[in-house]
């Protein structure tokens, strides 16, 4: 059966809808908390192609992808990434 895609990562939301839920929650962690660009990249390669994405959250652990994938300490309950 085919997934059915309902925009994947809140990057496909409209810029003022991705900005006010991801962009600001990122910037309100410490830098030095956070992963480069690189492994959070990578990371959400990951969740893009995954079963458990519904419009940015995670099904499994019910968060925001990509404020988990940008932190250090973020984990995929599924051991993906
Ligand atoms: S965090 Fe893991 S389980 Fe959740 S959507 Fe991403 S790859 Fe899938």
């Amino acid at each position: 059966m085919s997934k059915i895609c309902t925009r994947c990562l809140l990057k496909d939301f409209s810029r003022e809808q991705y900005e006010k839920i991801v962009v600001e929650g990122i910037r309100a962690l410490p830098a030095e908390d956070l992963v480069s660009e690189e492994i959070e990249s990578v990371r959400l390669g990951y969740c893009r192609q995954c079963d458990k994405i519904n419009q940015g959250t995670c099904l499994a652990c019910g968060c925001f992808v990509e404020i988990r994938a940008a932190t250090k300490k973020g984990r995929c309950p599924y051991k993906k990434w």
